[in-house]
């Protein structure tokens, strides 16, 4: 039987991936984020290919009555929502003394208060249906720390908080509630950055990956989107109903140091 999924922020990587997952096995998938209009529909239509419907909400994750309108319309339009992935997130990097404050707000309200919102309007339909999975898309910074990344590893801090807190709640609900903790993702937006990082150093590209962004990752890879994508539907599955309150890594290694 199709499910519903919701995935915040999935224009995009990670997220777009996931969306692609869960319409491949004909779900019906909510996609949101930012991006041209024309380039979102053809996404959209894309995704309905498999036999699902999918449909897309422009709610901006900093506004909780756009998510409010987001997780209504999704409910409304399929019935409820089985599964909601919360991966909307963006970055700023800033020594703490210099991290602009609107910049904080923002990220703690599109990487951490965002899942808050989008959990409380679907929670409700899934505690009576007795069923239903909520995915946090944190990060290896919600495990450890890197230097000047204060708003974004408290905020993926944050999201393992509220993780294991919904986890305890819903736990004879039939919810359960996982965070997904990736290491360096090759997302379109880091695979651009390449050729002019090796440019600037004078070095090769296999090098750029190798020992300036995958530095801390041991295996020296990059994380496929699609890695992500396969274990948020491991996540979904009836296979993982015993897990909950808990993270997936898949971090090449790199939180085992
Ligand atoms: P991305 O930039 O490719 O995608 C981010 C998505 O969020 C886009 O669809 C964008 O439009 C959307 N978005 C941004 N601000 C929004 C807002 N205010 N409202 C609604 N949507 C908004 O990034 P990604 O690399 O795919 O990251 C997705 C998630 O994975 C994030 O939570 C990120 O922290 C996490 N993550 C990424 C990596 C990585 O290396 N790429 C590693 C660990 C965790």
């Amino acid at each position: 039987m199709s499910r519903t999924v919701v995935v915040t922020g999935s224009t995009s990587g990670i997220g777009l991936a996931i969306a692609k997952a869960f319409a491949a096995g004909g779900d019906n998938v909510v996609i949101n984020g930012f991006g041209d209009a024309a380039e979102i529909e053809a996404i959209r239509k894309a995704l309905e290919t498999h036999g699902g419907k999918a449909l897309y909400h422009g709610a901006d994750m900093t506004k909780p009555d756009e998510i409010a309108d987001l997780m209504e319309t999704a409910a409304r339009t399929f019935g409820m929502v089985d599964v909601l992935v919360n991966n909307a997130g963006i970055q700023h990097v800033a020594p703490i003394e210099d991290f602009p404050a609107d910049k904080w707000n923002q990220i703690i309200a599109i990487n951490l208060s965002s899942s808050f919102h989008t959990m409380q309007a679907a929670i409700p339909a899934m505690k009576a249906k007795k069923h239903g999975r909520i995915i946090n898309i944190a990060s290896a910074h919600g495990l450890i720390a890197s230097p000047f990344k204060a708003a974004y590893v408290a905020a993926k801090h944050g999201i393992m908080g509220l993780t294991k807190t919904a986890a305890l709640e819903l736990a004879e609900f039939g919810v359960t509630v996982n965070a997904i903790c990736p290491g360096y993702v090759l997302t379109p937006l880091v695979e651009k950055q390449i050729p002019d990082t090796a440019k600037a150093r004078g070095i090769s590209e296999a090098e750029v990956k190798s020992d300036v962004m995958l530095k801390f990752q041991p295996t020296k890879e990059f994380v496929a989107v699609e890695d992500v994508a396969a274990t948020a539907l491991f996540l979904a599955s009836d296979a993982a109903r015993q897990i909950t309150g808990t993270h997936i890594s898949i971090d090449g290694g790199w939180t085992a140091q």
